[in-house]
């Protein structure tokens, strides 16, 4: 994308490679080496850069010359991060954040006026809702929300007003699956902005893009950075819609800072390998999970038994590394079974090295009232599992373990 967090592609510090295959991107896009000829990419922290003259800041100001200005707007470590995310996902730019919730705000900020309305899933992420539901509403944005088992329903709820289509696929904490395809049929014919949060899925398993979506956002806290460590979020997509998210976050300042893009860039060299674990060890679990008597609606994209199985099938290259599932006997037997795991964390995040569990209704979602829990598909029961790299016996048995005590 031209003048925007953009370097040299095809032929990168002298060594030509293909642009088609997803691990070869992942490890050698990278910014162009220093007089230093360093083979690892540095940590780039500067705040600004230095002109020739006069005449080489004004062109650069204005937007003449695709250069570095200052980190607000990009970075080398920033540009080299949202290149590989635009060329796994197969967008045309894209823009990055501090947060995955910096992403999705600034995006929908970006491209929304007041009195625009958003058509939604109900089922999303916990603060993109507190954003639909305590703050749009402040600037006379609002949203109507359907339920991922029923998307016929969103043409009904389409106005003349609606601009932007948004849903996550996977969802969280539910693993429920909405039909890309189908969504992205429904965007085009009533001119809507298709966003999908691809969070759960990361490039490496689905590419929204290809089903129609205008714009991907991810949450790079999670599988991206995949060990715990940063936080960072990006958008990619159609180069109009990132270039006035880009101008809106040029002047309002939501950037990744360039240490944390150094850490994402460099996970991306590994997410392909990371993943085929954590999804291998994932249906492992599931699917041990749904032998037990202590459980019941055992749910993972991959499983025979996920209601949108083949939805799943034809829009992802694996399930992903999350298995939700339901604990016989409510709130208590959920507490119960996190608090006698040894090995598994006890923690909010997810898509990390180690496995993690939550149990959502008396966690993140207890502030809602039961209601608002199971409309967005969360029982007292359920329980989310982000299965991490551990050897995968040694994952099953602390599970076990902790179900049958
Ligand atoms: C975590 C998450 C976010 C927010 O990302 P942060 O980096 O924590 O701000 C957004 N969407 C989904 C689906 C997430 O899981």
């Amino acid at each position: 994308m031209e003048n925007l967090q953009a370097i040299g592609t095809e032929q990168i510090n002298g060594n030509a490679y293909s642009q088609e295959n997803f691990e070869t991107i992942a490890v050698r896009t990278q910014s162009e080496r220093t007089q230093f000829q360093e083979h690892s990419v540095p940590l780039f922290l500067t705040s600004s850069y230095v002109f020739e003259d006069s005449e080489d800041m004004r062109a650069s100001f204005a937007e003449e010359k695709e250069r570095n200005i200052y980190s607000r707007f990009s970075n080398p470590n920033t540009s080299e991060f949202v290149e590989k995310i635009v060329k796994m996902e197969g967008a045309e730019g894209g823009y990055a954040f501090a947060t995955g919730m910096a992403a999705v705000f600034s995006t929908l900020a970006a491209l929304l006026n007041s009195g625009d309305h958003i058509v939604a899933a109900r089922s999303i992420f916990g603060s993109t809702h507190g954003l639909f539901t305590k703050y749009f509403p402040k600037w006379n944005i609002s949203h109507s929300y359907f339920d991922v088992n029923q998307p016929e329903d969103i043409k009904a709820l389409i106005k003349p007003e609606t601009k932007v289509l948004f849903a996550e696929s996977p969802t969280n904490p539910g693993v429920d699956i909405l039909d890309l395809e189908l969504l992205g049929d429904i965007a085009r014919k009533h001119d809507l902005i298709l966003i999908i949060d691809n969070c759960f899925a990361t490039p490496y398993l689905q590419n929204p893009i290809k089903f129609g979506a205008d714009l991907v956002i991810h949450s790079a806290t999670k599988l991206i950075d995949g060990q715990g460590r940063v936080l960072g979020g990006v958008t990619v997509g159609r180069e109009d819609l990132i270039r006035e998210i880009y101008l809106f976050s040029r002047n309002t300042g939501p950037a990744l800072s360039p240490f944390n893009a150094w850490i994402l860039s460099k996970s991306l060299e590994t997410l392909p390998v990371r993943l085929e674990r954590h999804c291998e060890n994932a249906l492992k679990v599931a699917e041990f999970l749904e032998t037990l008597d202590e459980t019941e609606n055992v749910k993972y994209p991959f499983l025979r038994t996920h209601p949108q199985y083949e939805i799943a099938k034809k829009q992802m290259k694996l399930g992903g590394n999350v298995v939700a599932f339901e604990i016989k006997g409510g709130i208590e037997a959920g507490r119960r079974f996190i608090d006698n795991l040894q090995l598994c964390s006890r923690s909010a995040n997810l898509g990390d090295t180690r496995t993690i569990v939550t149990h959502p209704a008396s966690t993140t979602h207890s502030k809602l009232s039961e209601s608002e829990r199971l409309d967005a598909g969360i029982s007292d029961g359920l329980v989310r599992i982000s299965v991490g790299l551990e050897h995968i016996d040694d994952i099953i048995k602390d599970l076990k373990n902790a179900l049958n005590n």
